[in-house]
């Protein structure tokens, strides 16, 4: 194995060394920090049940985390004055009604936290409402005819680039987002779509060129408006790599890098480019593992981060509380329903979900590992266990703690609950044929485990312990009655 140092570890060491030699024999100074960057990807523009104290107590929540940057990402969740069409699918959203954004980004810097705009170029919420009125400017498929709808919480159409007014109408859009709702922000965060591209004539092959004419454009504008400002791009437009998305490829081009730029990485989308990670101002990496409980996954990824000299990690924190209009991710039966943030349908509606503690015991796993991804299972779990239980924790509360999150991380997708949180979606499932008798029995296992932790710490004092037989007692009330049957068999 080769011992390469990244430019920021190379540096961290030589200072290290001077101080060593100049003051010799005093005590060691505190280790700089493994990543420049720490926080987490947010969508906010897909919690219309969340208003300020709710998201103002996340804040908060992230500072506790140790963060000190967030991806607040907001298209199609304010209100547009120059493009009302773009949010008029969330007209019940609190910051489309009340606007609090720019009041938390205003908090969030009390706490030390940088806070930046996210969307997507020619896609994704808001920004595909705008074929409503001009459905001349969707894209094409590679059928050559117009695509089809397509989205997550807003249904819509991605834009053709290479058309003179989708570039008008995402430059306006996103200026009108930064620099008149959202002055205060620290930068962008310029998501490249991961699904779709234009397959017309004058796109094809040149489709990130064109998405590049527009993301130069308001990276320069924000840097002429805020030298410091930081704007996050994606690596297609300089790496010339083959793009393998989820539903497509795509050949990423290769533009003149500016080393102004932060580059953002993840596992489904963007490849890690160590030649253009060394010339960033900043590269961060992603994955899903916090938003899906999966504490090994948050572990893998700080190292993994850390690994391509990553100036940041940057997961997804991110849930949702919209009523889905359409069928997403495959299951009909959550059509017409409001999304439960996290599978938590014990919170009322618009209470935050993040200080139960399945997701408190995601949040420490970050804090901890993003300091330090070599963090042992033991010292983990001692830190865990002092935070949720004081410090006379016991090892089972910490394992129960554990067996919650691995319920309701259990078969998760992005708009999808877990399967132990939602009877009438596990029902839905068996009478379609997708719930195979092994898959019943490891739901009736995983419920016998979540009846024992009622059983230990029905009669608790501590509020820890309490919070654990209180959260138990809800996944196994759901189970009761008619419902006990959808496992049988
Ligand atoms: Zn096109």
């Amino acid at each position: 194995m080769t011992t390469t140092l990244c430019r920021r570890q190379f540096l961290a060491t030589t200072a290290a060394g001077s101080l060593g030699l100049v003051a010799f024999g005093a005590p060691a100074r505190a280790a700089a920090p493994v990543f420049a960057q720490r926080g987490y990807y947010l969508l906010p523009c897909r919690t219309p049940t969340l208003g300020y104290e709710a998201c103002r107590d996340l804040v908060d929540c992230l500072a506790e985390d140790g963060a000190n940057t967030v991806v607040l990402w907001i298209a199609g969740g304010f209100r547009s004055k120059r493009f009302p069409l773009t949010w008029q699918y969330n007209v019940e959203h609190a910051n489309v009604r009340e606007d609090f954004i720019g009041g938390l980004i205003r908090h969030a810097h009390t706490r030390g936290i940088q806070c930046l705009l996210g969307f997507t170029p020619f896609g994704y919420d808001g920004v595909n409402q705008y074929p409503l009125e001009h459905p001349e400017l969707k894209a094409i498929g590679k059928d050559g005819k117009p695509v089809g709808e397509f989205g997550i919480h807003c249904w819509g159409w991605n834009l053709c680039p290479a058309k003179p007014e989708s570039q008008r109408f995402m430059m306006e859009y996103a200026r009108e987002m930064a620099f008149d709702f959202y002055p205060d922000a620290d930068g962008l965060f310029i998501e490249s779509s991961d699904y779709a591209i234009c397959h017309c004539a004058e796109c094809g092959p040149k489709h990130f060129d064109h998405e590049f004419k527009f993301v130069r454009a308001l990276s320069e504008e924000t840097w002429a408006r805020k030298p410091q400002a930081t704007v996050v791009v994606y690596p297609h437009y300089f790496s010339g790599a083959k793009l393998r998305f989820a539903f497509t490829e795509a050949l990423a081009t290769k533009q003149p890098f500016d080393p102004r730029w932060t580059l953002f990485f993840t596992p489904h989308s963007a490849a890690l480019e160590p030649g253009l990670i060394a010339r960033a101002k900043g590269s961060w990496w992603w994955n899903e593992a916090p938003s899906r409980f999966d504490l090994p996954g948050i572990r893998a990824g700080a190292r993994r981060a850390r690994e391509a000299c990553g100036t940041g990690f940057l997961p997804s924190l991110e849930c949702y509380s919209y009523v889905q209009t359409h069928e997403e991710f495959g299951e009909p039966w959550l059509k017409g329903r409001r999304q439960v943030p996290f599978g938590f349908g014990w919170l009322a509606e618009g209470a935050s979900p993040y200080r139960e503690p399945p997701m408190r015991a995601a949040r420490v796993a970050y804090r901890e590992y993003s300091a330090n991804p070599d963090l042992s299972d033991a010292a983990f779990q001692a830190v865990l266990g002092r935070e949720l239980f004081g410090p006379d924790w016991q090892p089972a509360q910490v394992e129960d703690t554990l067996e919650l999150c691995r319920v309701f991380g259990t078969d998760r997708d992005w708009t999808v609950p877990a399967p132990l949180t939602t009877p009438g979606l596990v029902e839905s499932r068996r009478k379609s044929g997708r719930l195979d008798a092994k898959k019943r029995a490891f739901l009736r296992d995983q419920l016998a485990r979540v009846r024992a932790i009622v059983a230990r710490h029905r009669d608790a004092q501590a509020p820890g312990a309490r919070d654990l037989a209180r959260i138990a007692q809800w996944l196994t009330d759901q189970w009761q009655g008619a419902n006990a049957a959808f496992l049988e068999g």
